[in-house]
């Protein structure tokens, strides 16, 4: 597929790709430690933390099980601050392990309301932590987690948050927001393919972590910290992405994080306007609307199905569809990561041609 244009996994740069190709060295031997402790500290300075940040071989939701499981013991309270379907991903994983969600939910396509979480919050005093999505990549809405985690801190609650499709392309400084534990995944913003979970953990969690009793092995902290201390992982890692992401990484910080910021509000913009110059409506409340995909909404007539066929078949574009409840009724650009202004024209032109063949009357 020639325009990958699905909210992840995202194109990579051929440096990127090229990387990948370099031959298995011994992940417990110095070379990996040198690339292991370089990759580490560029994350922290693109996660904007001092705290610790850990490379796991898994995707993203692999990520947010560790979250849960090195926080929180079972029979816990938690909020579950929810917008879409990554956000009941997060929430089903702590009620797996015996945490007692309580929900939150807004209405698919709006942001978190920061009042209501407040009131969530003094209404149930034994609350622990909150789980949060920072962009809802099944809606296409970016919530405002600086206001949502000042409320949180507050209250003094512990915060968990999704940052999987945000981090690396939307402004997230991981401490001044006091994330506690934050999840992001290599194969979307950070222009590299599947295979890691990158983690955030403040202090504040690794007070929880010392009470915390769910049960782990894998994912736990503890094994992830002591071995990077010996510049090495706990389990064999995945290598080649981690090649991949050495290169990717030293392409983000020649760009500058508030450069590449501004280039996602920039694409973000383009793909709105052009969504909407074709006569299609946002799905999200666009004052929330997300800057690494954008989620539209299918209007009468319109078959999205032949429509994603068209343009896969006929210009070698590849959209996202709608998950769950939202299947049909909407369609999705990815648009982070290794994208530009132009990615997103041609992305425009090839829909204004094959609307019309699927049924759209503007
Ligand atoms: C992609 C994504 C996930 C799931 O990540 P996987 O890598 O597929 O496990 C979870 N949350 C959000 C917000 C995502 O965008």
């Amino acid at each position: 597929m020639e325009h990958l244009r699905i909210p992840g996994p995202t194109p990579c740069p051929s440096e990127v790709l090229q990387a990948m190709t370099k031959q298995m060295i011994n992940h417990r031997g110095e070379e990996f430690g040198q690339i292991l402790n370089k990759v580490t500290a560029n994350l922290k300075r693109l996660f904007q933390t001092k705290g610790d940040v850990f490379l796991l071989t898994s995707s993203g939701t692999g990520g947010l099980e560790t979250a849960i499981v090195n926080t929180l013991s079972p029979g816990d309270k938690i909020l579950s601050v929810s917008i879409g379907a990554f956000g009941e991903r997060f929430a089903t994983i702590a009620q797996q392990f015996g945490a007692e969600v309580i929900p939150l939910r807004f209405e698919w396509g709006k942001a978190a309301d920061v009042d209501a979480v407040r009131q969530a919050l003094s209404t149930e005093p034994k609350i622990k932590a909150v789980l949060v999505t920072h962009n809802e990549t099944s809606t296409g809405v970016t919530n405002d987690l600086a206001s949502i985690n000042s409320v949180v801190k507050e209250f003094d609650k512990l915060l968990l948050v999704d940052a999987i499709s945000s981090l690396g392309s939307i402004n997230l400084p991981v401490d001044d927001w006091h994330c506690d534990v934050t999840v992001t995944g290599s194969q979307k913003g950070w222009m590299a393919p599947p295979g890691l979970a990158m983690v955030s953990v403040s202090p504040e969690a690794w007070q929880a972590y010392a009470k915390a009793k769910m049960p782990r092995f894998y994912w736990d902290f503890a094994h992830a910290k002591s071995y990077l201390e010996k510049g090495q992982t706990p389990w064999t890692p995945a290598l080649s992405t981690i090649f991949a992401l050495e290169v990717s990484l030293e392409m983000m910080l020649k760009e500058g994080l508030p450069n590449i910021i501004a280039r996602h509000a920039q694409v973000g913009n383009a793909a709105r306007a052009g969504v909407k110059s074709l006569g299609l409506s946002l799905f999200a409340d666009e004052n929330y609307a997300s800057n690494t995909v954008t989620a539209v909404a299918t209007s009468d007539g319109l078959d999205t199905k032949k429509m994603l066929k068209l343009l896969r078949e006929e210009h070698q574009i590849a959209l996202g569809g709608g998950q769950q409840r939202l299947d049909g009724k909407i369609f999705r650009i990815g648009h982070l990561g290794w994208v530009t202004e132009s990615d997103i024209e041609t992305v425009i032109s090839a829909l204004k041609v094959v609307l019309p063949q699927a049924g759209f009357r503007s």
